[in-house]
């Protein structure tokens, strides 16, 4: 894994006190290493990543999700597949798509974007998923992967990788530190709880996990050098929860209205953060902007996944 510490992510704004952690610039140098990696790979074994995504219905967020993770693909000379179901697809014609994917020898990844329409069983199908081209890193096999940690670790779960990835490259000390993460779901909380607890010079943290059970969460994110927040609540967390100078990673991707693009005329969402960004910033020593943060991180580590799914094939990168 070539995860390597610097500052240089690391801008001021004016009125802000913390540093901001730029998920877009650390996205841009980690493609950039993969579309070079890429054209080796092409070069010397004349093969390319190749990723299928698979979309069922047309929910809005979805579709701008997958959007985005085709274009990225492309963007990095992938083989990209894209899958447009019906929303009323049966569960047979949707594991029929997924099992000819696993034999497909030009395929590395697979991912269906969720969540799935309430006919389709959400677990049946990342079980289907080969775990081998499980890019998602979703299924029991990579998650079990990912709680034994170290060298067993094969695709790591793509937001909790990025996340992990801002930390380790905005050069915050995660050795011995409080981490406390808000929110305890399959795909954020848990896995990077479980992430940045490994014996690991890039973890070895002390983690707490906090819930909608929990008592006292405010005490709980004072104590926090590294404050994680995955709940899907906007503004959920106050300043008066910070330390001065924890590093803020802020999960939240709230819809909160609608307005006029003014690079493309068109109708797009507003965006709001789990943390209250203005006022959390003038007291945290670091922290993730919504937009702009952890989001491009993920479709980055999904492309990190990819890649990495083509060279365990080719034997040039192991587990
Ligand atoms: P989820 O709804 O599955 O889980 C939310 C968790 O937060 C739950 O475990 C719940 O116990 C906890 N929680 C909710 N309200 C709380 C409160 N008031 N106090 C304490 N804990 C509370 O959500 P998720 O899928 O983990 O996503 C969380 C947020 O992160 C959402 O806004 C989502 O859109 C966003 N997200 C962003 C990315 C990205 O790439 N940037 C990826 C995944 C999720």
């Amino acid at each position: 894994n070539d995860m390597h510490t610097d500052k240089k992510y690391l801008g001021r704004g004016s009125k802000m006190a913390a540093k901001l952690i730029k998920g877009i610039e650390i996205r841009e140098e980690i493609l950039g290493d993969i579309r070079k990696e890429v054209q080796k790979i092409s070069n010397k074994y004349g093969v390319i990543p190749g990723l299928a995504t698979i979309l069922v219905g047309d929910n809005p967020a979805s579709i701008s999700y997958v959007t985005l993770k085709v274009e990225t693909a492309n963007r990095l000379g992938f083989k990209e597949i894209q899958e447009n179901l019906p929303e009323d697809i049966s569960e047979e014609e949707l594991f029929a798509l997924i099992a000819g994917y696993n034999k497909d020898d030009t395929i590395n990844g697979i991912l269906v974007q969720l969540p799935l329409p309430e006919h389709i069983d959400e677990k049946k199908v990342l079980y289907a998923i080969d775990p081998d081209k499980d890019v998602d890193g979703f299924h029991p096999i990579n998650i079990g992967r990912l709680m034994l940690g170290g060298s067993e670790v094969k695709f790591p779960p793509c937001t909790p990788a990025g996340i992990h990835e801002m930390i380790i490259r905005a050069g915050v000390n995660t050795d011995g530190a409080e981490v406390v993460v808000v929110g305890r779901s399959n795909i954020v909380g848990k896995p990077i709880a479980n992430m940045l607890l490994q014996k690991d010079p890039h973890a070895n943290s002390t983690v707490t996990v906090a819930h909608t059970h929990t008592k006292d969460l405010a005490a709980h994110c004072r104590r926090a050098d590294i404050l994680i927040v995955a709940a899907g609540v906007p503004g959920l967390v106050r300043p008066e929860w910070i330390k001065p100078g924890a590093c803020v990673i802020d999960v939240g991707v709230n819809r909160i209205g609608e307005k006029i693009s003014e690079k493309t005329g068109k109708k797009v969402a507003v965006l709001r953060g789990d943390v209250d960004f203005e006022a959390v910033s003038k007291i945290a020593g670091a922290i993730t902007p919504v937009p702009g943060g952890v989001g491009p991180m993920t479709i980055t580590m999904l492309m990190q996944n990819t890649l990495n799914s083509l060279k365990y094939k080719l034997g040039i990168m192991q587990v």
